[in-house]
């Protein structure tokens, strides 16, 4: 559906945001992931036609999306980073305002904006102003407001930082909904979004894509090469310093260690790859991670 083709973006400062991207994105929801820095905002704002990249091609279902960005943008719903609101407009003004400014016809634009509303759970909140929303309704509300229009391709950039985890679930289900019938590229630091909601994911780093597959398949790459073990917290640094170790979790005063190798080390139970894992080990092998957390 979404094809890109040795995509690349400096910018002015000599940061190498994109460096030669190549990505297919399906329908459904695809998870990108990365730490800060990666270029995930770049790529999105790339996508979305709202910068021009230096190199490269994008098309999506057959438009080419660099030079046919009005074509594109009927299309598209993008909910960006950080978004504003006009301050004192009750939520369903706002979005008929803006139903009216994407062309809805007049006719419909009450019935598109009371389903928006009740499909992100904001209905018994519409006359309130959106900059009196909480954290969690204001992301809602901004996917209500990318969804006008009924997009193909969705385009949500770190919508759940930030979110308690409630909140995060209930956004969540709102994507799995919408990612039935729609291409979603959501952008996430956060692995969890991404292995409860995607059936694809792209590991980025440094303005790269390091890694791309299904998340289950890319866990199962994993296993026998994954072992445990519980060591006092004054031993993790010997551990650092002898081997891979992906992940420490602190464990009832003690710390749990995850570690990659391809032999049992002394001491160590196997352990069930999760897709933190992969995450981990994909951004060490191409040392992206610090190992001092
Ligand atoms: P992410 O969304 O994964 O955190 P970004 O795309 O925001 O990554 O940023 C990628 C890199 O590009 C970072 O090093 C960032 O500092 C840099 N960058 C982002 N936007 C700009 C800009 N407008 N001008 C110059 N550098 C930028
Ligand atoms: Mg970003």
């Amino acid at each position: 559906m979404l094809k890109l083709t040795g995509v690349s973006k400096t910018y002015s400062g000599g940061v190498q945001a994109l460096q030669d991207i190549y990505l297919d994105v399906p329908k459904g929801m695809f998870g990108l992931l990365g730490p800060n820095g990666a270029g995930k905002s770049t790529l999105m704002r790339t996508i979305a036609t709202l910068q021009q990249p230096d190199q490269g091609a994008i098309t999506f279902d057959g438009i080419n999306i660099l030079q046919d960005k009005t074509a594109l943008r009927r299309t598209l719903g993008y909910l960006p980073q950080e978004f504003g609101a006009y301050p004192r407009t009750a939520a369903f003004t706002m979005l008929k305002y803006l139903a009216a400014l994407k062309g809805i016809h007049s006719s419909q634009q009450q019935q598109v904006v009371e389903n928006l509303l009740v499909k992100t759970n904001l209905w018994d909140a519409r006359n309130k102003s959106v900059d009196n929303f909480s954290g969690g309704m204001k992301q809602r509300y901004g996917i209500a407001q990318a969804l006008l229009g009924n997009p193909a391709l969705l385009i949500v950039d770190e919508p759940t930082a930030g979110l308690d985890p409630a909140e995060r679930r209930r956004f969540q289900n709102i994507l799995a909904e919408v990612g039935e019938e729609t291409v979603v590229i959501l952008s996430t630091h956060i692995v969890d979004d991404v292995r409860e909601l995607c059936s694809q994911v792209a590991i980025m780093g440094r303005g790269r894509i390091l890694k791309v597959g299904e998340p289950l398949q890319l866990m199962r790459e994993l296993n026998g090469r994954l072992w445990t073990q519980v060591v006092s917290r004054d031993e993790v640094a010997a551990m650092r310093a002898r081997y891979t170790v992906l992940s420490t979790r602190l464990k009832a005063g003690a710390m749990e260690i995850r570690v990659l190798s391809d032999t049992p080390p002394e001491h160590m139970q196997p352990a069930t790859p999760e897709l933190e894992d992969v995450y981990f080990s994909t951004l060490i092998s191409h040392n992206l991670k610090d190992n001092l957390e």
